[in-house]
């Protein structure tokens, strides 16, 4: 994976190749950040530029063999180590290898997965996937065999903070006695509960999340979203592309979640307890996690109207104005006196619905609510 395939971080991906072209590579290394901040595919192309025959100044070259071999997840030397669970009721050691061609095939459709994606793909969703003692010890088995390029060995560990103890504990001594030329790339998501005799020996790269830019075009780009819903998508997201991809993935539907909500908020605004219970019944009928999900873009949406008091209204809601909902006249009526009890309403009935709670009595409810809150003088 070249450097060039991966969103945005341009300084820091300067910084990572400074670093191998003035030969200051650490022996550990620890990338760090926010889940969907495309820390492992940073991660395998550091690997990349590192053992590349013919690097430029800004990135490796993408036709030496020992990148084709990279691209391909064939390259000896390269290892990889992330949290599996065992599937059905087998009892015999499971090792990261024995899902290597998942993962290739993971990696090379999606540069920005979470655990639960990984998780997903594996039909393991459900399961508690770990990184156990066992793979510590074929780890030092590895490390300790000769390069077969006579270039650096590279392991990279993905969630490492899915370690047992005892994992750890033998990862330890590896990194106190690394063997020649190793390369250890640690991706965590959450470096502090990691031991801390471990995260002191590794060099600390703190990848951020992506910035609303960056999010922007990549769902423009690569999930073929127009500019109004990739807007959207892009602040529900907050720079976890991971999430931004899951969204895209029911991006159609926010064209009748922007007529929903406007049917709503005009029902709430009048309190016609017709409207209301009729609307209640028509979102009461979509799956638990369809309601969620249409919730969540309420909560964005009245974040997004509140934000209109401080913002210009050049980079907003498209979609609303495609069904005739002047967000602009209704931001008014949001302001710092409700907001904060308006979101907190959709969070408990966020809540409620995948508690099992009846939906239409949860609408109905959070909608007279709403009605209260919106009368509310600023
Ligand atoms: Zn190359």
């Amino acid at each position: 994976m070249k450097f060039e395939e991966i969103v945005g971080h341009q300084a820091l991906k300067q910084q990572l190749i400074d670093t191998i072209r003035h030969n200051r590579v650490s022996h550990s290394q620890l990338f760090y950040g926010p889940e969907g901040n495309g820390a492992l595919a940073l991660a395998i192309a550091y690997a990349q530029y590192l053992l590349c025959e013919n690097p430029s100044e800004r990135d490796s070259c993408g036709t030496c063999s020992s990148c084709k071999q990279m691209a391909s997840f064939n390259y000896p030397d390269l290892h990889f180590v992330y949290p599996i669970a065992k599937q059905g009721k087998s009892t015999s050691k499971v090792f990261s290898t024995d899902f290597l061609s998942d993962w290739k095939q993971m990696v090379q459709k999606d540069l920005y997965f979470s655990i639960y994606g990984w998780l997903e793909a594996l039909g393991v969703q459900n399961k508690q996937a770990q990184i156990g003692v066992d793979e510590s010890a074929q780890m030092l088995r590895k490390l300790q065999l000769k390069s077969y390029s006579g270039k650096h060995k590279v392991m990279i560990l993905w969630m490492p903070e899915r370690m047992n103890a005892s994992a750890s504990n033998k990862l330890l001594k590896l990194l106190e006695e690394p063997p020649q030329k190793t390369l250890f790339i640690f991706v965590s998501e959450d470096p502090d509960s990691l031991l801390k005799t471990i995260t002191s020996r590794c060099q600390k790269v703190f990848i951020p999340k992506f910035t609303f830019n960056e999010t922007h075009a990549f769902l423009q780009r690569e999930e073929n979203l127009e500019s109004g819903p990739a807007q959207v998508i892009a602040r529900m997201a907050d720079g976890n592309l991971a999430q931004a991809k899951r969204l895209a993935e029911k991006a159609e539907t926010y064209s009748d979640y922007a007529k929903l909500f406007s049917h709503w908020v005009r029902s709430c605004f009048t309190a016609d307890l017709k409207q209301i219970i009729g609307w209640a019944e028509e979102c009461g009928k979509f799956d638990r996690e369809k309601i969620k999900h249409f919730l969540s873009f309420c909560s964005q949406t009245f974040r997004d109207s509140l934000n209109i008091h401080y913002k210009t209204l050049e980079d907003f809601n498209q979609i609303f104005q495609e069904v005739n909902f002047e967000l602009s006249k209704f931001a008014p009526f949001v302001h710092v006196g409700n907001t904060p009890r308006i979101l907190q309403d959709l969070d408990v009935a966020a809540y409620d619905i995948g508690r099992n709670a009846n939906p239409k009595i949860v609408l109905t409810d959070l909608s007279l609510n709403m009605a209260r809150h919106l009368r509310i003088k600023p």
